[in-house]
Protein backbone atom coordinates (compact mmCIF):
# COMPACT_ATOMS: atom_id res chain seq x y z
CA UNK A 1 0.00 0.00 0.00
CA UNK A 2 1.37 3.79 -1.07
CA UNK A 3 2.24 5.62 1.97
CA UNK A 4 -0.29 8.30 2.26
CA UNK A 5 2.11 10.93 3.22
CA UNK A 6 4.04 10.48 -0.06
CA UNK A 7 1.38 10.35 -2.51
CA UNK A 8 0.82 13.48 -0.86
CA UNK A 9 3.77 14.70 -1.67
CA UNK A 10 4.46 13.47 -5.09
CA UNK A 11 1.11 15.80 -6.25
CA UNK A 12 2.94 19.00 -4.55
CA UNK A 13 4.82 19.80 -7.64
CA UNK A 14 1.56 18.97 -10.08
CA UNK A 15 -0.25 21.28 -7.72
CA UNK A 16 2.23 24.16 -8.46
CA UNK A 17 2.34 23.65 -12.19
CA UNK A 18 -2.33 24.10 -11.76
CA UNK A 19 -1.42 27.06 -9.90
CA UNK A 20 1.21 28.31 -12.34
CA UNK A 21 -2.10 27.36 -14.75
CA UNK A 22 -0.06 25.16 -17.05
CA UNK A 23 -2.18 22.06 -18.67
CA UNK A 24 -0.08 19.12 -18.81
CA UNK A 25 -0.67 15.24 -19.20
CA UNK A 26 1.68 13.04 -16.90
CA UNK A 27 4.05 10.78 -19.20
CA UNK A 28 5.64 8.20 -15.92
CA UNK A 29 7.10 11.47 -13.71
CA UNK A 30 7.07 13.88 -15.96
CA UNK A 31 4.82 16.22 -16.63
CA UNK A 32 4.86 17.37 -20.62
CA UNK A 33 2.88 20.31 -21.72
CA UNK A 34 3.51 23.67 -24.27
CA UNK A 35 6.40 25.54 -23.47
CA UNK A 36 5.66 28.88 -22.05
CA UNK A 37 9.07 30.04 -23.14
CA UNK A 38 8.36 29.42 -27.28
CA UNK A 39 5.65 29.41 -29.32
CA UNK A 40 4.99 25.42 -29.16
CA UNK A 41 2.22 23.34 -30.69
CA UNK A 42 3.30 20.07 -29.77
CA UNK A 43 4.16 19.17 -26.75
CA UNK A 44 7.74 19.94 -26.17
CA UNK A 45 8.57 20.52 -22.95
CA UNK A 46 8.53 18.19 -20.08
CA UNK A 47 8.70 18.95 -15.62
CA UNK A 48 10.10 16.22 -13.95
CA UNK A 49 7.85 15.24 -10.78
CA UNK A 50 10.27 14.30 -8.26
CA UNK A 51 12.59 17.39 -8.58
CA UNK A 52 11.09 19.79 -10.65
CA UNK A 53 14.08 20.41 -12.95
CA UNK A 54 12.23 21.02 -16.75
CA UNK A 55 13.49 21.76 -20.43
CA UNK A 56 12.18 22.14 -23.59
CA UNK A 57 13.87 19.99 -26.13
CA UNK A 58 12.62 22.66 -29.15
CA UNK A 59 13.96 26.07 -27.75
CA UNK A 60 16.46 24.58 -25.10
CA UNK A 61 14.77 26.49 -22.12
CA UNK A 62 15.39 24.72 -18.64
CA UNK A 63 15.79 24.78 -15.42
CA UNK A 64 14.85 24.01 -11.75
CA UNK A 65 11.37 24.71 -10.33
CA UNK A 66 12.07 27.91 -8.47
CA UNK A 67 13.60 29.38 -12.08
CA UNK A 68 9.91 28.53 -13.81
CA UNK A 69 7.88 30.04 -11.20
CA UNK A 70 10.33 33.16 -12.18
CA UNK A 71 9.83 32.96 -15.32
CA UNK A 72 6.17 32.34 -15.29
CA UNK A 73 5.42 34.95 -12.83
CA UNK A 74 8.22 37.83 -13.53
CA UNK A 75 9.51 37.17 -10.65
CA UNK A 76 12.93 37.62 -9.52
CA UNK A 77 14.58 34.22 -8.28
CA UNK A 78 14.13 35.59 -4.30
CA UNK A 79 10.17 36.41 -4.81
CA UNK A 80 10.02 32.72 -6.82
CA UNK A 81 11.99 30.74 -4.16
CA UNK A 82 10.03 32.51 -0.99
CA UNK A 83 6.76 31.79 -3.71
CA UNK A 84 7.45 28.19 -3.35
CA UNK A 85 8.74 28.04 0.20
CA UNK A 86 5.13 28.72 0.88
CA UNK A 87 4.07 26.17 -1.24
CA UNK A 88 6.62 23.15 -0.72
CA UNK A 89 8.81 24.48 2.88
CA UNK A 90 10.70 22.00 4.77
CA UNK A 91 8.03 21.94 7.23
CA UNK A 92 6.45 19.15 5.88
CA UNK A 93 9.47 17.31 6.64
CA UNK A 94 9.52 18.58 10.01
CA UNK A 95 5.52 17.67 10.61
CA UNK A 96 5.99 14.57 9.25
CA UNK A 97 9.19 13.77 11.34
CA UNK A 98 7.53 14.98 14.43
CA UNK A 99 4.37 12.82 13.69
CA UNK A 100 6.39 9.57 13.43
CA UNK A 101 8.57 10.06 15.82
CA UNK A 102 7.09 8.26 18.33
CA UNK A 103 7.52 5.16 15.83
CA UNK A 104 9.99 2.39 17.85
CA UNK A 105 9.40 0.16 15.06
CA UNK A 106 11.99 1.95 12.81
CA UNK A 107 12.51 1.24 9.34
CA UNK A 108 14.71 3.04 6.90
CA UNK A 109 11.72 2.84 4.03
CA UNK A 110 9.60 5.03 6.88
CA UNK A 111 12.19 8.21 6.39
CA UNK A 112 11.71 8.77 2.75
CA UNK A 113 11.08 12.21 1.72
CA UNK A 114 9.85 13.10 -1.67
CA UNK A 115 12.62 14.20 -4.12
CA UNK A 116 10.56 17.53 -4.24
CA UNK A 117 11.80 18.50 -0.77
CA UNK A 118 15.07 19.25 -2.99
CA UNK A 119 13.22 21.34 -5.17
CA UNK A 120 14.21 24.70 -3.97
CA UNK A 121 18.01 23.75 -4.08
CA UNK A 122 20.08 24.24 -7.37
CA UNK A 123 23.35 23.08 -8.77
CA UNK A 124 26.69 24.28 -6.79
CA UNK A 125 28.08 27.77 -8.45
CA UNK A 126 31.45 27.50 -10.27
CA UNK A 127 32.48 29.72 -7.64
CA UNK A 128 31.50 27.49 -4.93
CA UNK A 129 32.93 24.53 -6.60
CA UNK A 130 36.27 25.98 -7.27
CA UNK A 131 36.75 27.02 -3.80
CA UNK A 132 36.59 23.31 -3.04
CA UNK A 133 38.41 22.15 -5.76
CA UNK A 134 35.62 20.13 -7.38
CA UNK A 135 34.53 19.00 -10.60
CA UNK A 136 31.05 19.86 -11.26
CA UNK A 137 31.04 16.05 -13.03
CA UNK A 138 31.74 15.04 -9.52
CA UNK A 139 29.25 16.89 -7.94
CA UNK A 140 26.52 15.89 -10.01
CA UNK A 141 27.76 12.52 -9.84
CA UNK A 142 27.40 12.66 -5.85
CA UNK A 143 24.14 14.69 -6.34
CA UNK A 144 25.64 17.51 -4.26
CA UNK A 145 23.38 21.21 -4.50
CA UNK A 146 23.60 24.55 -3.01
CA UNK A 147 21.14 26.28 -1.08
CA UNK A 148 21.12 29.68 -2.59
CA UNK A 149 19.67 31.34 -0.32
CA UNK A 150 22.46 30.37 2.81
CA UNK A 151 25.00 30.25 0.39
CA UNK A 152 25.72 26.67 1.66
CA UNK A 153 26.20 22.68 0.39
CA UNK A 154 23.37 20.39 1.07
CA UNK A 155 24.61 16.79 0.74
CA UNK A 156 21.37 14.27 0.61
CA UNK A 157 21.29 11.46 3.08
CA UNK A 158 19.47 8.56 1.28
CA UNK A 159 19.06 5.07 1.93
CA UNK A 160 22.64 3.10 1.40
CA UNK A 161 20.16 0.25 -0.70
CA UNK A 162 17.43 1.85 -2.62
CA UNK A 163 19.05 5.44 -2.60
CA UNK A 164 15.47 6.86 -1.14
CA UNK A 165 15.74 10.26 -0.06
CA UNK A 166 16.12 10.55 3.82
CA UNK A 167 17.38 14.21 4.43
CA UNK A 168 20.36 16.03 4.22
CA UNK A 169 23.41 17.59 5.75
CA UNK A 170 23.80 21.69 4.67
CA UNK A 171 26.85 23.25 5.84
CA UNK A 172 29.20 26.59 5.72
CA UNK A 173 31.37 28.46 7.11
CA UNK A 174 29.19 29.35 9.89
CA UNK A 175 26.29 26.74 9.48
CA UNK A 176 26.53 23.01 10.11
CA UNK A 177 22.91 20.98 10.66
CA UNK A 178 21.25 18.01 9.48
CA UNK A 179 17.80 17.70 8.48
CA UNK A 180 15.32 17.14 9.50
CA UNK A 181 16.09 16.52 12.65
CA UNK A 182 17.09 12.92 14.11
CA UNK A 183 17.49 11.86 10.37
CA UNK A 184 19.37 8.35 10.76
CA UNK A 185 22.87 9.24 9.23
CA UNK A 186 24.39 6.77 11.16
CA UNK A 187 22.56 4.01 9.06
CA UNK A 188 23.76 5.05 5.52
CA UNK A 189 27.21 6.05 4.25
CA UNK A 190 27.14 8.94 1.74
CA UNK A 191 28.20 7.86 -1.52
CA UNK A 192 26.87 4.35 -1.33
CA UNK A 193 24.54 5.33 -4.24
CA UNK A 194 27.94 5.67 -6.23
CA UNK A 195 30.07 2.97 -4.71
CA UNK A 196 30.98 0.09 -7.20
CA UNK A 197 30.90 -2.92 -5.38
CA UNK A 198 34.22 -4.30 -4.96
CA UNK A 199 36.07 -1.16 -5.02
CA UNK A 200 38.55 -0.12 -2.39
CA UNK A 201 36.56 2.16 0.05
CA UNK A 202 38.52 5.12 1.00
CA UNK A 203 36.15 6.41 4.61
CA UNK A 204 36.54 10.12 4.74
CA UNK A 205 34.71 12.17 7.36
CA UNK A 206 33.03 14.75 5.16
CA UNK A 207 30.89 14.10 2.58
CA UNK A 208 32.60 16.78 -0.04
CA UNK A 209 35.84 15.07 0.28
CA UNK A 210 34.19 11.91 -1.06
CA UNK A 211 33.48 14.56 -4.33
CA UNK A 212 36.68 15.92 -4.06
CA UNK A 213 38.32 12.83 -3.95
CA UNK A 214 36.54 11.50 -7.50
CA UNK A 215 37.24 14.65 -9.13
CA UNK A 216 40.74 13.67 -8.84
CA UNK A 217 40.56 10.53 -9.81
CA UNK A 218 39.72 7.95 -6.75
CA UNK A 219 35.70 6.85 -6.86
CA UNK A 220 35.95 4.42 -3.45
CA UNK A 221 34.79 7.73 -0.93
CA UNK A 222 32.08 7.15 1.74
CA UNK A 223 31.74 9.43 4.20
CA UNK A 224 29.88 8.41 7.62
CA UNK A 225 28.73 12.57 7.48
CA UNK A 226 31.34 12.91 10.62
CA UNK A 227 34.08 11.20 13.01
CA UNK A 228 32.12 8.66 14.32
CA UNK A 229 31.65 5.79 12.50
CA UNK A 230 28.41 3.28 13.47
CA UNK A 231 28.45 -0.71 13.73
CA UNK A 232 25.88 0.00 10.77
CA UNK A 233 28.22 2.12 8.63
CA UNK A 234 31.27 -0.46 9.06
CA UNK A 235 28.52 -3.27 7.93
CA UNK A 236 27.76 -1.94 5.12
CA UNK A 237 31.54 -1.07 3.79
CA UNK A 238 31.89 -4.98 4.90
CA UNK A 239 29.20 -5.78 2.37
CA UNK A 240 30.51 -3.67 -0.52
CA UNK A 241 34.26 -3.79 -0.38
CA UNK A 242 37.22 -6.34 0.86
CA UNK A 243 39.55 -3.41 1.29
CA UNK A 244 39.45 0.07 3.52
CA UNK A 245 41.55 2.67 3.50
CA UNK A 246 40.57 5.11 6.52
CA UNK A 247 41.01 8.59 5.79
CA UNK A 248 39.44 10.15 8.95
CA UNK A 249 40.30 13.64 9.50
CA UNK A 250 44.12 14.07 10.56
CA UNK A 251 43.45 15.26 13.98
CA UNK A 252 42.79 13.89 17.57
CA UNK A 253 39.10 12.79 17.53
CA UNK A 254 40.01 10.99 13.79
CA UNK A 255 43.00 9.44 15.17
CA UNK A 256 41.14 7.88 18.09
CA UNK A 257 38.67 6.89 15.85
CA UNK A 258 40.66 5.14 13.23
CA UNK A 259 42.73 3.53 16.38
CA UNK A 260 38.92 2.14 17.36
CA UNK A 261 37.81 0.69 13.82
CA UNK A 262 41.45 -1.11 13.52
CA UNK A 263 41.08 -2.41 16.41
CA UNK A 264 37.57 -3.43 16.47
CA UNK A 265 38.61 -5.20 12.72
CA UNK A 266 41.36 -6.36 13.50
CA UNK A 267 42.15 -9.49 11.47
CA UNK A 268 38.22 -9.44 10.13
CA UNK A 269 39.36 -7.74 7.22
CA UNK A 270 42.22 -5.83 5.03
CA UNK A 271 42.14 -2.45 6.85
CA UNK A 272 45.19 0.12 5.93
CA UNK A 273 44.98 3.99 7.15
CA UNK A 274 45.86 6.63 4.97
CA UNK A 275 48.98 8.67 5.47
CA UNK A 276 49.31 12.47 5.89
CA UNK A 277 53.05 12.14 5.97
CA UNK A 278 54.32 15.64 6.99
CA UNK A 279 51.29 17.23 4.78
CA UNK A 280 49.50 20.29 6.52
CA UNK A 281 46.00 19.49 5.55
CA UNK A 282 43.58 18.03 8.14
CA UNK A 283 41.61 15.89 6.08
CA UNK A 284 41.87 14.99 2.24
CA UNK A 285 40.04 17.53 0.67
CA UNK A 286 42.60 19.81 1.98
CA UNK A 287 45.36 18.24 0.29
CA UNK A 288 46.95 18.36 -3.05
CA UNK A 289 46.33 16.02 -5.68
CA UNK A 290 49.71 14.69 -5.08
CA UNK A 291 49.54 14.36 -1.21
CA UNK A 292 46.22 12.43 -1.69
CA UNK A 293 47.99 9.70 -4.17
CA UNK A 294 51.13 9.44 -1.86
CA UNK A 295 48.21 9.43 0.92
CA UNK A 296 46.65 6.69 -0.79
CA UNK A 297 49.81 4.72 -2.09
CA UNK A 298 51.35 5.14 0.98
CA UNK A 299 48.48 3.96 3.14
CA UNK A 300 50.05 2.25 6.34
CA UNK A 301 48.57 -1.36 7.23
CA UNK A 302 46.11 -0.91 10.22
CA UNK A 303 48.54 -3.54 11.99
CA UNK A 304 51.68 -1.27 11.97
CA UNK A 305 49.42 1.53 12.53
CA UNK A 306 47.96 0.73 15.61
CA UNK A 307 50.87 -0.62 17.07
CA UNK A 308 52.74 2.35 16.73
CA UNK A 309 49.13 4.53 18.03
CA UNK A 310 49.47 2.45 20.97
CA UNK A 311 52.83 3.17 21.37
CA UNK A 312 52.56 6.97 21.17
CA UNK A 313 50.18 6.84 23.35
CA UNK A 314 51.89 4.52 26.31
CA UNK A 315 55.13 6.88 25.47
CA UNK A 316 52.93 10.27 26.12
CA UNK A 317 51.72 9.00 29.23
CA UNK A 318 54.79 7.43 30.80
CA UNK A 319 56.64 11.01 30.53
CA UNK A 320 57.33 12.91 33.98
CA UNK A 321 56.41 16.66 33.31
CA UNK A 322 53.62 18.37 32.20
CA UNK A 323 55.56 19.85 29.77
CA UNK A 324 56.80 16.93 27.43
CA UNK A 325 53.08 15.37 27.46
CA UNK A 326 52.32 18.04 25.48
CA UNK A 327 53.85 17.26 22.75
CA UNK A 328 51.11 16.49 20.44
CA UNK A 329 49.87 12.89 19.62
CA UNK A 330 49.63 13.92 16.05
CA UNK A 331 53.02 15.07 15.55
CA UNK A 332 55.13 12.07 17.53
CA UNK A 333 52.87 9.68 15.42
CA UNK A 334 53.57 11.40 11.94
CA UNK A 335 57.49 10.69 13.18
CA UNK A 336 57.13 7.08 14.35
CA UNK A 337 55.24 6.31 10.96
CA UNK A 338 57.84 7.99 8.67
CA UNK A 339 60.78 7.22 10.37
CA UNK A 340 59.49 3.20 10.09
CA UNK A 341 58.73 4.18 6.42
CA UNK A 342 62.54 5.35 6.16
CA UNK A 343 64.42 1.98 7.97
CA UNK A 344 62.20 0.14 5.80
CA UNK A 345 64.21 1.44 2.66
CA UNK A 346 61.14 3.47 1.05
CA UNK A 347 57.57 3.20 1.94
CA UNK A 348 56.30 0.95 4.52
CA UNK A 349 56.82 -2.53 2.65
CA UNK A 350 53.19 -3.61 3.93
CA UNK A 351 51.49 -0.89 2.29
CA UNK A 352 49.83 -1.91 -0.96
CA UNK A 353 49.41 0.25 -3.86
CA UNK A 354 45.87 0.55 -5.14
CA UNK A 355 45.56 3.12 -7.99
ZN1 LIG B 1 10.60 25.91 -25.73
Amino acid sequence: MEDPVVRQRSSNIENILKELKIDYKITGDEAVACCPSHDDRHPSWSVNLRNGAHHCFACGFKGSLASLVAFVLRYNYQEAVLWLSARLGWWKATQWWEENERNTNYAPGYMRLDESELALFTFPPPEALNSRRITAESAAKYDVMWNPQRGSWILPIRDPYNNDLWGWQEKNDRLFRNFPHGVRKSQTLFGAGTFVHGSTVLLVESPIDCVRLDAIGYSGGLSGFGVSTSDRQLAIVQRVSEHLVLCLDNDSAGLSETARICREFRGVKSIDVFSYGLSEGKDPGELSEVEVAEGISGAISSIRWLKTYDAVQRHITSLPDRASREISLKEELTRRLLNGSWQNGHRDSSSRAII
